[in-house]
């Protein structure tokens, strides 16, 4: 197997199994009533694992929950659940802003003897090291966060802290007893009926045998890893797949390992709901089965293709890895001279990273033990609060106070105001007929439309599931319907090819405008509302407004 780069983020052990959990976080979304304690701790309590396993999931999730802790007043919770944003920061690659927020709060927990508080953030330490590369301090953090936590914890929270203690054990090369608390996870998964969980430690344990260069052992946990996704009818995700194409590459077989990844590789639809970084390095992997096959042209182009995405994401550390292939390359076709030049850049590019990430790991250590940048920390709470993670527009929360004070100043000033609503048409089909993830790819593209089209002086938000608000300042009914009319054009002449295939993709768009008289945002916008369910009444993809109907 070749795994000669020590690269957190891109590895196939990954701290994350991605397409999953979306559940939970509707779930979260939906909950009823988390405004009494009880209610929202056990929510805290799902929410707390859930970047683990779905980070994207998590962002929705986390945002509402923020808004309820600090409502209930309770500085614990609020910690927990900041907490949880850190954890996510941290996947998202704001390690050094992640850091100090753990860091923080794991002295908060010591100040006031907060057990669970403890154990958390000394688990989150341990990623925090284990991103960093420094492995030691990683493995006793994990170990603290084990101590800490209380007897009557869940077991799903137990297996997450066996699971840092068995990746860290990993990273410093020990690996039996890395394997002994992967097990003890797949025992948890087992009782628990989590089947995420136990790809999730079966696939960190084969990869830990392949590391051993034990092939035997690796494979057998491959098909029990392909055994338990097709009982149960899940798919295998990216980083699975490479796992197990990795391990029959060790064992000699490159045609099986082309075989595994072919379904990812080759359809393009898999591709663009895969995990973006995980591509890259199933692609080596397959050009690595080509070129032991003595399939050179075809390995040739999926090298060009693995270094093209190297190049788009920024994968440094990846990048020296196609080198090393492209080396071999060399080497299979005869040409030792460029075989040799190629492997010379290698070592040059492989010392560039390392003293690169050597860098990269003193900054962030000193920025996250520096108090300095704490200031920075609210700012960006504070945004984030009031964006909507998924298309990054606005949300509610910015919109209600933005529109408030622009209807008092357009009482004064006597300049109109415009709102629009806009409405996905049939959306539910696009979620059915596709998937939810699909789903979600429009409403991200709807919004990129969304900020294309309007004026640069107009607000924009998500204010609910498919349903977005527009506002535009200074600007009449005449003029409104005009930008509206704009939009649903715009909307529905997109190439939505890419996403959706044959099937279209439009919205009904209602609009209404202040009239110079008092009137306050719940009346404009209920006006807006009735005019866009008269657009879905008149047939959709269509506006309706005080005036003209497209
Ligand atoms: P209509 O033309 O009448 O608006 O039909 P519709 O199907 O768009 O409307 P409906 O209100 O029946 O369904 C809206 C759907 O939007 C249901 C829900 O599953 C989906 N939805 C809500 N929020 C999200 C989200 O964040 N992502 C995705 N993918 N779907 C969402
Ligand atoms: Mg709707
Ligand atoms: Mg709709």
């Amino acid at each position: 197997m070749s795994k000669p780069i020590h690269n957190q983020s891109t590895s196939p052990r990954q701290e994350q199994t991605p397409q999953s959990g979306e559940n939970t976080a509707q779930q979260i979304g939906e909950s009823v009533d988390l405004h009494s304690s009880e209610a929202f701790v056990a929510m805290l309590d799902t929410l707390e694992l859930l970047p683990y396993r779905n980070v994207n999931a998590s962002v929705s999730a986390v945002q509402p929950a923020l808004a309820i802790a600090e409502e209930l007043g309770d500085e614990a919770l609020m910690i927990r659940t900041k907490l949880i944003q850190a954890d996510i920061m941290a996947r998202q690659g704001k390690v050094a802003e992640a850091g100090r927020i753990i860091r923080q709060s794991n002295e908060w927990a010591e100040r006031n003897g907060h057990k669970h508080i403890l154990a958390r953030s000394h688990r989150l330490l341990a990623g925090f090291f284990r991103r960093l590369g420094d492995n030691e301090s990683a493995l006793q953090h994990a170990i603290i966060s084990m101590q800490q936590l209380p007897d009557h914890a869940l077991l799903s929270l137990r297996a997450d802290h066996l699971m840092m203690i068995g990746l860290t054990l990993d990273e410093v090369g020990a690996y039996e007893d890395s394997i002994k608390h992967f097990n003890e996870v797949l025992e948890i998964a087992t009782i628990t009926d989590d089947v995420q969980l136990a790809l999730f430690a079966l696939n960190n344990m084969a990869y830990s045998r392949c590391e051993e260069g034990k092939g035997e052992e690796a494979y057998r946990l491959a098909c029990e890893l392909r055994d338990i996704a097709k009982r149960n009818h899940v798919e295998l995700n990216a980083s699975h797949l490479d796992t197990i194409a990795v391990i029959e590459l060790l064992l000699g077989h490159p045609e099986k390992a082309e075989a595994t990844l072919a379904p990812l590789v080759n359809d393009p639809l898999s591709r663009r709901l895969g995990d973006l970084s995980v591509l890259p390095e199933c692609l080596l992997t397959t050009a690595e089965a080509q070129r032991l096959q003595g399939n050179l042209k075809q390995a040739q182009k999926t090298l060009n293709e693995a270094r093209h995405m190297c190049r788009e994401q920024g994968l440094s550390g990846l990048m020296v890895r196609v080198r090393l292939q492209q080396s071999e390359m060399y080497a299979a076709t005869g040409d030792y001279r460029r075989a040799y030049e190629e492997h010379k850049l290698y070592h040059q590019e492989n010392e560039a990273k390392r003293s690169a990430e050597r860098e990269a790991r003193a900054r962030i250590l000193q920025i996250t033990f520096d108090a300095e940048e704490a200031r920075r920390d609210s700012e960006y709470f504070k945004e984030m609060a009031q964006r909507d993670p998924l298309t990054g527009l606005h949300n509610r929360r910015f919109m209600d106070p933005y529109l408030d004070e622009l209807l008092s100043q357009s009482l004064i000033s006597g300049q109109p105001v415009t709102a629009v609503l806009i409405d996905l048409d049939h959306f539910k089909e696009i979620n059915d007929t596709f998937s939810h993830q699909v789903g979600d790819t429009v409403l991200v593209h709807l919004a990129k439309i969304m900020s294309l089209t309007a004026p640069s002086s107009s607000a924009l938000a998500r204010i609910g599931g498919e349903e977005f608000l527009a506002v535009f300042k200074d600007t009449d009914a005449e003029q409104g319907m005009l930008y509206a009319n704009r939009l649903c054009q715009a909307i529905r002449s997109a190439d939505w090819s890419s996403i959706t295939g044959k099937m279209s993709v439009t919205a009904s768009l209602g609009v209404s405008t202040t009239d110079g008289t008092r009137i306050t945002r719940t009346e404009l916008l209920s006006i807006a509302d009735h005019n866009l369910y008269e657009a879905k009444r008149g047939g959709r993809n269509r506006v309706v407004g005080c005036k003209s109907v497209s």
